[in-house]
């Protein structure tokens, strides 16, 4: 279906909003949450840096993220422009099931591209030109979620664009996801762990991506590349211990 250029610009603004306000909301909780609730015995107990946030990271923090959510919509506003609604086929008990098989395979998407894409942005030859700006903090906050360089932003979403355009997955599936999906990397940069520890040694839950791993990712700048689970670490040897 070609891109109907009349509805480019009122889309663009409005996924620019959408994303902007989100990432404000998810990361400001986040904040407001674990940090300026100082007494937090959440972070007492399980803070995972010792050192303080300096101004000057959580600052470009949050510009970069705010250029990356500006990137998406943009990005977004161009291939969701004169897409109809995408309804579920089902009501009823089969619609949830149906809402969750979707939802399933966004996940698996994902958290596959994420960790292959993530793993290439390592490279040595890679590195420097896509993905050093969201490593320069050592100690990321909760504002670090969508702390990309440009490119580095396009690449994070890439694998979307033809889903987007050429798979039919419900809009309201869309939606969800994409709540969950800053949902989950704000915890990964919350900069305290917040999942019980004993979920660590359980034998399916240990599969999850705790904010412990992606916090040492930033720590070691290698290992830990996934997102929403831990398989792909342990599959292929990229887990830290
Ligand atoms: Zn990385
Ligand atoms: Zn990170």
């Amino acid at each position: 279906m070609p891109v109907d250029t009349t509805q480019v610009f009122p889309m663009v603004v409005a996924l620019v909003t959408l994303h902007a306000t989100r990432y404000l909301l998810a990361a400001g909780s986040a904040w407001l949450f674990f940090w300026a609730w100082r007494a937090n015995p959440m972070t007492t107990r399980r803070r995972l840096q010792h050192a303080a946030f300096t101004r000057e990271d959580v600052r470009r923090e949050l510009l970069t993220s705010l250029r990356t959510a500006l990137v998406f919509g943009a990005l977004f506003g161009v291939v969701y422009a004169g897409l109809p609604v995408v309804p579920l086929s089902h009501t009823g008990a089969r619609a949830a099931l149906e809402f969750s098989a979707w939802l399933g395979f966004l996940l698996l998407v994902h958290d596959t591209y994420f960790y292959w894409s993530h793993r290439l942005a390592h490279h040595p030859r890679v590195f420097p030109w896509l993905h050093a700006l969201h490593h320069r903090s050592r100690n990321p906050s909760p504002f670090a979620a969508l702390s990309f360089g440009v490119l580095d932003a396009v690449v994070q979403v890439a694998w979307a664009v033809p889903l987007v355009r050429w798979v039919p997955v419900p809009s309201v599936v869309w939606l969800v996801f994409s709540f969950l999906a800053i949902g989950i990397n704000v915890i990964g940069h919350c900069g305290v762990e917040p999942y019980p520890l004993s979920w660590q040694q359980h034998p399916v839950l240990k599969w999850l991506n705790f904010a412990t791993m992606h916090n040492q990712h930033h720590v070691a700048v290698r290992g830990n590349y996934g997102l929403y689970s831990s398989a792909w670490d342990r599959w292929m040897g990229t887990l830290l211990r």
